[in-house]
């Protein structure tokens, strides 16, 4: 039939479908046949094809199939089945992608795409007409009453009631719905109509929208909030996902207030709507399961209150620029205008009150953002707060100070968090009397007697001149005070209503006052959230405004502007050369750590599960300690004695082996490569060095030349004659791989060519330098034996042995303090760096008392800051946190789960080519497939992305920039390994449907 009717040739594959046949035709193109079942109206065919033309003629843009016309110029054509029964017969384009509901992620860049087009669809679909959408129809929603008479079937009786109450929802909004012109809608876009396509390496876009069975004509609202019942199932985060839906709309095709209002009855609404229809066809089959097990992601959606659905229509509005509640604008200004009006507050002028900033990037309080301490919250501020009076803090602050489990929005330590500060503070002596700024009514008191919560709270109702209704919170009383308010009691302007509470009584802060405005209560009801995640002020903002009016101060003076990344982004590529390369390509600017997790300007957590260098953790107290006391008496260097010289050195040496006995302490880990190749040369007499394949020793001249990693790289400097390159010893990815025994052997064997290549030259041997386990190379572990073999040669040969343990040493391998110990030889020179200071500029070198005394035959070695007495004590301090908070235990053990739960990932994904490491020194390869080998690449750089997106801080190396490094601070925990294990799974998933 499709050569005769449409002169196709194609292979045939039935597709699944719940009444028609769809065929998947795959010839030169691809296309759809779909055979409808029997008695289907041609009308209903009809208007869904003329539908389809109408919209590719209106807006191209939007991705819906053509029809193909059969050789007559038909839309459609009848043909018998197999039983002589009629049946229409027509002929689609396949659209190209994915469901939308087997994509992952559902960001909101893709579901403002969904939106967009949906709203590109209805815009076209408003002028389209034909006979059949006039049909009545049980899924139009305006006509969907109908399911209040079968209520009845839903058993359960808190289920039966919540139908009830989605009813009467609707029944309140069905009169505005009337108004509303009834249009063309597709009426049934849910996840398995909507196509999504994109590569590891590009955005994810709508490739098709399709079927178009269920069109109706019904108000475009109602299309909106079909879409948004789909979408919002089984997000996890479905305010955000509607917000973005719903901007996408509005983009593309504006809705107003009202439309906006009514996306949430009328969403719950399609839910409910779902589910009794299932349930009645659950009667009638009650054998098939598949119709109770459909209802319940609907019916956990409805039962989850992951929504607030008093706040969502305001948030929607503001998520569109339009006025988040219906006189908000006008509240707005009447406040503005009687700014100066207003009685004080705390009885007296604020306007010459000081501002003391809590913010992240002012404050150092709390040391630990994920624990005030009730010190820090009874001083909060004092450090800068005036002597005497009273001093005020900022609206739309981030702060840290909120630290309890409550303003945390996720399962992990790094989950979003609630920061932003949506009052303004009046610190003042408890007592002080708080007075109503203009005639009140009582809303509602409270005696929050929670550790950091309010105290004694009230509530106030007030009205603008044109009786416009809105409240203010006050929060931080003293509840004596306010235990004879009574609700509904009216406030004079001016008059006293409560004291402010002391520590005891006020949720144990320094003595102030918490003073918020809001439009309305709607939603949140008495559960005002004070401080707000900061990617919600989108709404937060426009809901609870800047109070300053109501204390008569101006709003830029209350409102906390902090420093804008994108302007020190725009100064730093004016002001540094280019090659000084940013992370990201919408970097990160942080301004406080705390042990391994990271906060951004607006107090956004992430687990740093890479950055080697805070050994110990980000702002450890006994840093800062030993800083601020090494700082307070003198810094100076070592032409003088000084017994923290000592100190450092006999605990370095006490870590490793006897014969390792003299230090060098300098600046870098570059400079102790420097030194190390000053050495290596001044004690064997020679001059050529060896060093594997893609190391990386350092940046400056001298150490570029023995980091094949830089010396051949794009632009690099190339290969100098003194040095001979071998192999890393990759028994991955090298020429030698794990199921040869003698791997080894053969790596090391490669180091003899190197030394013959030394002498053909006419060279002498001064060394050979490696990274233990090369770390830009990959995150490597070379095959064990593998250094013994490379070191007897390099001394047959007259050469110097260097250990570059800069990534490796000092516990981070949980069993071994260094790298060397797990290849069980002793080198010549160990090169220690960056974690020995936690990021104070450190390097040490160690090497045996011969080697030291070749190098003093020369002239007299000094680095004047390298051994500074500050970093003496430091980097003796950061060696004595690893073995008083077990660190290398606890690099053992979590490296342990670390690496478990990689290789159970290995096993699930075939784009992990290999796990490997010891600790918290970790390397996960990417590849194509595990069958190929072929490096992964881009799946390394869209899972690097993604895991940033997930506040998650991984890098990735090799020389194919395809393995994932993990080597966190030695002090993460089994939040921080579940997060990485639990994120990277889902953006693995991700990576392998976009692959697919
Ligand atoms: N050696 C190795 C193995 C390194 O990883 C690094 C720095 N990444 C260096 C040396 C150089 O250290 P620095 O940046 O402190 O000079």
């Amino acid at each position: 039939m499709l050569h005769q009717v449409w002169g196709v040739e194609a292979n045939l594959t039935p597709l699944v479908g719940e009444q028609d046949l769809n065929i998947l035709a795959i010839g030169e193109q691809d296309y759809v046949l779909k055979v409808m079942r029997v008695g289907c109206e041609s009308d209903f065919v009809d208007m869904q094809c003329r539908a389809f033309d109408h919209i590719r003629e209106n807006v191209p843009s939007v991705p819906v199939p053509a029809i193909i016309k059969t050789k007559t110029g038909e839309l459609y054509t009848t043909a018998p089945d197999e039983n002589g029964v009629p049946r229409i017969v027509w002929l689609m384009q396949k659209m190209t992608g994915k469901t939308y509901a087997k994509w992952r992620p559902h960001s909101s860049d893709l579901l403002q795409d969904v939106g967009a087009n949906l709203g590109a669809m209805d815009k076209a679909l408003a002028s389209f007409e034909h006979p059949f959408l006039q049909r009545s129809f049980k899924w139009n929603l305006t006509e969907s009453i109908w399911i209040s008479n079968e209520a009845d079937v839903i058993v359960d009786p808190i289920r039966r009631r919540l139908i009830e109450e989605i009813v009467l929802d609707f029944r309140a909004v069905k009169p505005s719905l009337d108004m509303l012109p009834n249009v063309a809608i597709h009426n049934d876009l849910n996840d398995y109509n909507i196509l999504v396509d994109g590569d590891i390496d590009t955005t994810a876009r709508i490739s098709g929208i399709v079927d178009l069975g269920d069109m109706c004509a019904s108000p475009r609202i109602c299309d909106l909030a079909i879409a948004g019942a789909y979408m919002v199932l089984d997000h996890p985060d479905p305010e955000l996902a509607l917000c973005a839906l719903v901007t996408g709309y509005h983009a593309t095709y504006p809705l107003n207030a009202d439309e906006i209002d009514m996306i949430w009855p009328l969403l719950r609404m399609r839910l409910a709507v779902s589910i009794v229809n299932s349930t009645l066809m659950a009667m009638e089959n009650p054998a098939d399961p598949y119709v109770v097990i459909s209802q319940r992601p609907a019916w956990e959606f409805l039962h989850g209150n992951r929504v607030n659905g008093g706040l969502i229509g305001a948030r929607l509005r503001a998520a569109c620029d339009l006025p988040v509640t219906k006189y908000a604008s006008e509240i707005l200004s009447w406040l503005d205008n009687e700014r100066g009006k207003f009685a004080p507050i705390l009885g007296v002028d604020l306007s010459a009150a000081p501002m003391v900033s809590l913010a992240v990037e002012r404050s150092t309080t709390p040391e630990n953002p994920f624990e005030i301490t009730a010190n820090e919250a009874t001083e909060i501020g004092s450090e800068c707060a005036p002597e005497d009076g009273i001093w005020l803090g900022y609206y739309g602050e981030p702060r840290l100070i909120y630290t309890d489990q409550a303003f945390r929005n996720g399962r992990w330590k790094a989950s979003d968090r609630r920061t932003v500060h949506l009052g303004i503070d009046g610190f003042a002596r408890a007592g002080t009397m708080v007075h109503t700024p203009l005639l009140a009514t009582v809303e509602f008191t409270d005696n929050r007697t929670g550790y950091l919560d309010y105290g004694g709270m009230v509530i106030l109702r007030h009205q603008t001149s044109a009786k416009q209704v809105f409240f203010t919170l006050y929060g931080h009383l003293d509840p004596a005070s306010i235990a004879g308010l009574e609700v509904g009691q009216s406030i004079q302007k001016g008059d006293s209503f409560a004291r402010l509470g002391d520590p005891s009584v006020n949720g144990g802060w320094n003595p102030h006052i918490h003073f918020q405005l809001a439009q309305d209560t709607g939603g949140m009801g008495h559960d005002w959230p004070g401080v707000a995640n900061p990617d919600e002020m989108f709404f937060w903002r426009k809901y609870c405004p800047n109070p300053a009016a109501l204390m008569n101060l101006p709003d830029e003076y209350t409102a906390y502007v902090p420093t804008d990344k994108s302007e020190i982004q725009k100064e730093r590529t004016s002001k540094f050369g280019n090659n000084l390369k940013l992370s990201y390509a919408d970097p990160v600017m942080f301004l406080r750590g705390w042990k391994h997790h990271m906060f951004d300007e607006w107090g956004r957590p992430y687990l740093d599960s890479y950055n080697n260098v805070p050994h110990v953790g980000h702002a450890h107290p006994r840093i800062q300690a030993v800083a601020a006391d090494q700082l307070k008496r003198m810094n100076s260097n070592t032409r003088y004695l000084h017994p923290a010289q000592i100190a450092f050195a006999d605990k370095i040496l006490e870590k490793m082996p006897k014969t390792l006995s003299v230090c060098y302490f300098v600046n870098s880990g570059t400079e102790a490569n420097e030194l190390a190749l000053l050495l290596a040369r001044a004690h064997s007499g020679g001059k050529d060095m060896i060093t594997p394949d893609h190391g990386y020793h350092g940046n400056t001249t001298g150490a570029i030349s023995i980091s094949a990693y830089k010396f051949n790289a794009k632009g690099g400097m190339g290969q100098p004659d003194w040095v001979q390159v071998v192999d890393v010893a990759d028994d991955y990815r090298g020429q030698f791989r794990r199921e040869d025994p003698d791997r080894a052997a053969k790596y090391a064997s490669l180091v003899g060519d190197a030394i013959d290549a030394v002498d053909a030259r006419g060279g002498v041997l001064a060394g050979f330098i490696a990274e233990t386990f090369p770390s830009v190379g990959g995150q490597i572990i070379p095959p064990k034996g593998y250094l013994a073999a490379v070191y007897r040669r390099i001394r047959a040969a007259g050469g110097v042995c260097i250990a570059d343990e800069v990534q490796t040493g000092l516990g981070r391998l949980g069993d071994f303090y260094f790298a060397f110990e797990e290849q069980e030889v002793v080198p010549d020179i160990v090169v220690l760096g960056k974690p020995i200071g936690n990021g104070h500029p450190l390097g040490v070198l160690v090497t045996t008392r011969e080697i030291a005394d070749s190098f003093d035959q020369g002239p007299e070695y000094f680095s004047t800051f390298g051994g500074s007495t500050l970093s003496c004590r430091m980097g003796k301090e950061v060696l004595d946190i690893v073995d008083h908070e077990n660190l290398m235990e606890n690099a053992r053990i979590m490296g342990g789960e670390l690496l478990d739960g990689l290789h159970k990932l290995y096993d699930k994904y075939d784009i992990i080519g290999d796990v490997r490491g010891y600790g918290l020194f970790i390397g996960v390869e990417l590849v194509e497939s595990k069958a190929s080998r072929k490096a992964g690449t881009l799946i390394a750089n869209y899972v690097i992305n993604r895991m940033r997106e997930n506040r998650i801080l991984m890098g990735s190396e090799g020389q194919f920039d395809n393995v994932l490094k993990i080597r966190p601070p030695l002090t993460i925990d089994l939040d921080g390994v579940e997060m990485i294990l639990t994120v990277l799974d889902q953006v693995l998933e991700e990576a392998v449907i976009r692959l697919g």
